[in-house]
């Protein structure tokens, strides 16, 4: 059909929640900089905050549209301004978000007519995309935001049901047929919904729909690279039987430096310099950075010990708290804190309020070690920067994530989190963080964890470089999505 020049149109709708906008936006660069013309579809909240990322793509000549829809917050009984899933707060205001994304589908139809992409990414938590999209003929692609790993043990989970083999909830049980022998107990399992029955049944009904579209969908993109995980990938494509193609991590493929300072948001500290500069001062791997992601939380009880656990380690530590300074004076104490904490510290350990330019910060030569609640993003991140890591999961799928980090990939120790919560994280006493973070820093097992990690994150690197796994992935997609075109 002499298609060969013809340039792919494709969409990307990411859920919104940072750790799915943000991997969404990198992987739409991704291809827009292999010649695709990429479109984003976001809501009016959410949209602001691609604007500069976009503008310095366009800087360099690489085009990228934005397409806003209508987020109907009100019609879902949602708060006014509740357009990122961070802000729900409970179940039933989670359960309201789902809906609301749910009635994004006629806006979909709508956009998917008149555009006519040849592609659409939608996240995993659109289980309706697949549908609409086959109804205008265009191949859906579904993004999960999450790695092979626990995709596979999720499945293994439904489909094995090991956990009622056991007597209690903080009893051991491997996970069957898969790759390796991995261990977690039913308190570490996803709990879909605790608060009555009508949210069980509205989450377990989801969560089957969306298993269901990704099987009729026609294919997975997956931030992650062969390298890491390989036994996995394979799992997936070959025992599970899915098409999926690995394109990461797609934060190493964003090289320009506001772009990786500005993920997400923009950083709270004045100017990421400020906290760049404090660690240019700092020996290698001498600092531990701490920082929980976009959503999990901790109460001030659990912060304190946290505090507690930084200062009896005596490591340097740039910590994120989503916590907004006391306008009362330079003198007033926090609650949270520890009586004279930030004084003594002052010189050794950085606290950012808010947001962090966490790349930036885990590629930073001194930084030694993560804290981290394995989120799938921050662990590519950890593992791209060569960081051993404290994993401190909370919810969604981050306790497999722990696993592959502590018990496949062993760059990691746990700091003994045995409960998934969904709003607020388990308690943790400083012993253990303390313990945790001091044998990621120094001493033997510290050094066996971090050369490992160095030789993954050189793999993360090469993997994206041309002739890369995931270069090489990522032309594969592109090449089967012309060939549905021609
Ligand atoms: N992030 C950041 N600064 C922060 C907190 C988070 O840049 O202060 C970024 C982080 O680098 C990652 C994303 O936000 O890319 C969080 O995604 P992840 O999957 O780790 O966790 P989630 O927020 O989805 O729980």
């Amino acid at each position: 059909m002499g298609n060969e020049k013809r340039q792919l149109h494709m969409f990307f709708f990411p859920f919104m929640a940072q750790g799915h906008m943000i991997p969404a936006i990198d992987m739409a660069k991704l291809f827009a900089s292999r010649g695709i013309k990429a479109t984003i579809v976001t809501t009016p909240l959410n949209a602001p905050l691609l604007a500069k990322t976009i503008q310095r793509s366009q800087n360099l000549g690489v085009e990228i549209g934005v397409l806003v829809i209508k987020f109907p917050t009100i019609e879902a009984g949602l708060p006014e301004g509740c357009e990122s899933f961070h802000m729900a707060s409970s179940h039933g205001v989670q359960q309201k978000f789902i809906k609301a994304t749910t009635m994004l589908e006629p806006q979909i139809d709508q956009l998917l007519q008149e555009h006519a992409p040849d592609c659409l990414v939608a996240d995993m938590f659109f289980p309706w995309a697949t549908d609409i999209a086959t109804k205008y003929g265009v191949p859906r692609l579904v993004f999960h935001g999450t790695g092979f790993f626990p995709l596979c043990a999720l499945e293994c989970l439904r489909l094995y049901e090991p956990g009622k083999n056991v007597s209690s909830d903080s009893e051991l049980f491997s996970i069957p047929n898969l790759p390796n022998d991995i261990k977690l107990t039913r308190a570490q399992l996803p709990v879909l919904a605790e608060e009555n029955v009508e949210s069980t049944e509205f989450f377990a009904k989801f969560f089957k729909a969306l298993r269901e579209s990704e099987a009729r969908s026609y294919g997975v993109v997956v931030n992650s690279f062969y390298e890491l995980e390989q036994d996995y990938v394979d799992h997936y494509r070959k025992v599970m039987g899915r098409k999926a193609w690995h394109i990461g991590p797609l934060s190493v493929c964003i090289k320009d430096t506001e772009d990786k300072a500005q993920r997400g948001k923009a950083s709270s500290i004045d100017e990421h310099g400020y906290c760049l500069k404090w660690l240019d001062t700092k020996k290698p791997h001498s600092v531990v950075y701490i920082c929980f992601g976009s959503v999990a939380d901790f109460n001030d009880s659990q912060l304190l010990e946290i505090a507690m656990g930084l200062e009896a380690s005596g490591q340097q530590f740039i910590w994120v708290v989503k916590k907004e300074k006391n306008h009362g004076g330079e003198e007033e104490e926090e609650e949270w804190l520890p009586e004279g904490f930030e004084k003594r510290m002052e010189g050794k350990g950085l606290i950012i309020r808010g947001w962090a330019p966490q790349v930036l910060i885990l590629d930073h030569e001194a930084v030694g070690g993560f804290v981290t609640h394995c989120g799938w993003n921050s662990i590519l991140e950890g593992v791209a920067a060569g960081v051993p890591m404290v994993t401190w999961p909370v919810s969604a799928e981050q306790f497999f994530n722990e696993k592959l980090v502590t018990q496949v990939i062993k760059i990691g120790v746990s700091v003994g989190a045995q409960r998934w919560v969904s709003l607020k994280g388990d308690n943790i006493n400083r012993d253990a963080i303390e313990k945790a973070v001091k044998r990621i820093m120094f001493g033997e097992e510290a050094e066996e964890m971090r050369s490992r990690a160095k030789v993954l994150g050189e793999l993360a690197r090469r993997a994206v470089e041309e002739g890369g796994s995931s270069y090489l992935d990522l032309n594969a997609v592109i090449e089967d999505l012309k060939a549905i075109g021609s």
